[in-house]
């Protein structure tokens, strides 16, 4: 056993319906790091869609094995593309679902973790989807239809939702520095670690003259990755456990 307890945290794996090379990985990961860590916080996004508990996709039921076997805490918040991941499989996985801003305890201090979306604001368009598909009686009606139209549903969403993407300016794809002041300010905190935007960073900037960090967690489309931390402070790291390479170019104030 190390010193310090480590916790560690990754969002955006996108996992398919059926075990790929992301899963394997993940499964590696696992099986390695993980089992070291006090804590294993994963911030959405974990599957590239989820269309109810009871859809039985090969992927997420080989990783709930893997999970429940893990002797070690996990906590789940839902993305964008998981936010129907339900209590079955939640008990099934053995993972703790958590709220949208969840607030920690951990060894540099208090952190809010958040998936991320809820702070692109400049994304109109999302937000309004947002709105709708996280209402509970839409929930409710979409996960009564039947599971070959939810499937389809799903697919049609996310190829939309990749369309939209290449259009949008990068800007409205990023988090909003309002968005963030305003959580961290609101709860008090200092440290804030999200995903979703799929720009690995450790932000360094102030909310009214407090120093403030923001940790932005890599996609594990592009290069895999976790952020791990302990008394240290934080680290991005692959999954070798090398420094995650990150822009470093511009000064990233809220960037
Ligand atoms: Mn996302």
């Amino acid at each position: 056993m190390t010193a310090a307890p480590k916790v560690l945290i990754v969002s955006d794996l996108h996992l398919d319906r059926d075990p790929g090379p992301t899963l394997s990985k993940f499964l590696q990961f696992l099986d390695g790091p993980a089992r070291d860590a006090a804590a294993l916080y994963i911030l959405g996004d974990l599957f590239e869609y989820w269309v109810g508990d009871d859809a039985g996709f090969p992927a997420g039921e080989r990783l709930a094995d893997a999970l429940a076997e893990l002797p070690v805490p996990v906590t789940f918040q839902h993305g964008n593309r998981d936010f129907l991941l339900g209590a079955d499989y939640a008990e099934r996985a053995g993972v703790k679902l958590a709220p949208e801003v969840l607030p920690v305890e951990l060894a540099i201090g208090g952190a809010l973790l958040m998936h991320g979306d809820s702070l692109c604001t400049a994304d109109v368009e999302h937000m309004r989807f947002r709105a709708l598909v996280r209402d509970a009686e839409w929930q409710r009606g979409f996960l009564a239809r039947p599971l070959a139209e939810r499937i389809a549903e799903a697919e049609r969403v996310r190829a939309i939702s990749r369309e939209a993407g290449q259009m949008k300016a990068s800007d409205i794809m990023d988090v909003h520095p309002e968005a963030v002041a305003e959580v961290l300010r609101s709860h008090g905190r200092s440290l804030l670690i999200h995903g979703h935007t799929h720009r690995p960073a450790i932000h360094h900037f102030q909310v009214d003259g407090r120093p403030c960090m923001r940790c932005v967690l890599p996609s594990w489309d592009e290069l895999p990755g976790y952020l791990e931390l302990d008394a240290d402070g934080p680290r991005l790291l692959t999954l070798d456990g090398r420094n995650y390479p990150v822009n470093s170019g511009l000064p990233a104030g809220l960037a």
